[in-house]
């Protein structure tokens, strides 16, 4: 094969179960990759991390940085372990920094039901869960991380930043993802706006920028919940919900409401992605409390390195990386469409090598679709 996409990945295995679903990870996109042909993915593998900080000093070392800025696509499974702290208590998160330092503004969260997945809600409505979290991810309430001030063992105040630069750019890619997915069929051509606007002017002024960027859209469906009803109506109507964008705080904490919606944390991809580079990783952490155990559900993981290879494909016009997207959430799908695959979330045996052995069995057992181009 002389693939015509050869594409750059850094790949950060990071911590706990992210190192766990990596290379099963690796060997679900070069399955794809084979069925697809013409496109091809040249992976360099870094350290970046808690168990790095604690060997080096440092939780993201320059060459890894470096490496990650010139990648075409970062990927990333989970960082930080609870054990392993700076001198002033917090975690160490590298990932915060790579979306700080490379503008990744967009975090995308996707919450949709696989179906054959239990659903954790009682209505048959929830198997029409498919929304998508826009968590802004370079201010907020996350830009005083590190800045945070405690003042005589009496006071702490952190500061939260909203700026209108960021605020245009998050809304547009928004509404722009909302007309894909309405172009697709999978949306309703709706956006809604998280805030606390009634009682901040912060959220007042993301939600005026939110309005101003709305009347560019006219086609689409604008409206605003206030965080505290979104999190009622995440349990009581999420089907209802097409995209929706927030606060980096917020938005970090409807996300894995929407993860628990769908079967846990397994099942929650994400993408952060900025106007030049984009790091792909599951929502989950590294969780260290079944971290060694083998049985980390790699889903997520899997589904995020689908959602680079579509964003690589549509950024530099390869429709093969699209279309081993496709195979991948089609193959997922299809592993778990007949409610016997049970991850560990549900107390069943599927470990991470049962679900990736799953996967891969459906990529191979695909060729009608590949042989046809890919579904439209
Ligand atoms: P972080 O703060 O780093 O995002 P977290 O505190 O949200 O992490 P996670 O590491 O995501 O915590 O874990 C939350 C819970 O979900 C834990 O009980 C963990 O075992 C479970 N979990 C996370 N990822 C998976 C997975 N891939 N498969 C099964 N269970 C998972």
């Amino acid at each position: 094969m002389n693939p015509s996409s050869t594409f750059r990945i850094a790949v950060l295995p990071g911590d706990g179960i992210g190192v766990e679903v990596m290379q099963p990870c690796i060997d679900v996109l070069e399955a794809a990759m084979r069925r697809v042909g013409n496109v091809a993915l040249d992976y360099e593998w870094l350290e970046a991390g808690a168990n790095t900080y604690r060997e080096t000093g440092n939780a993201l070392p320059k060459a890894t940085f470096d490496a990650c800025a010139k990648a075409d696509a970062i990927l990333l499974g989970a960082m930080g372990m609870p054990h392993i702290r700076y001198p002033d208590g917090t975690e160490i998160a590298p990932q915060l920094d790579l979306r700080f330092d490379l503008g990744l503004y967009a975090g995308v969260r996707p919450i949709r039901t696989i179906p054959g997945v239990p659903s954790l809600l009682a209505s048959p409505r929830a198997e029409a869960i498919d929304f998508v979290i826009i968590r802004e991810s370079t201010e907020g309430l996350f830009a005083s991380r590190g800045k945070g001030v405690v003042t005589d063992d009496r006071e702490a105040r952190d500061t939260m930043v909203i700026t209108r630069p960021v605020c245009e750019r998050l809304f547009d890619f928004s509404f722009r993802l909302a007309e894909d997915r309405r172009g697709s069929g999978s949306g309703k051509g709706r956006v809604t706006c998280v805030d606390k606007a009634n009682v901040f002017a912060s959220f007042a002024f993301f939600r005026k920028i939110f309005d101003e960027r709305a009347a560019r859209f006219p086609d689409l469906a604008a409206d605003h919940v206030y965080i505290d009803a979104m999190a009622l109506s995440l349990v009581l109507k999420p089907w209802e919900f097409d995209v929706m964008v927030t606060e980096n705080m917020f938005g970090d904490i409807l996300s894995d409401l929407g993860a628990g919606l769908i079967g846990g944390m397994g099942y929650a991809p994400s993408a952060d992605i900025g106007d030049e580079h984009a790091v792909f990783q599951p929502c989950h952490g590294s969780a260290p409390d079944i971290a060694g155990e083998g049985k980390a559900n790699p889903t997520a993981m899997f589904q995020s390195a689908a959602m680079m290879l579509d964003w690589l494909g549509e950024r530099h016009a390869a429709p093969s990386a699209r279309a081993a997207a496709r195979l991948i959430t089609d193959a997922i799908d299809a592993a778990f469409a007949d409610g016997r695959l049970r991850t560990c979330e549900f107390g069943g045996d599927a470990d991470t090598a049962a679900v990736t052995r799953a996967i891969l069995a459906a990529i191979d057992n695909d060729t009608a679709r590949v042989a046809a181009g890919g579904r439209a």
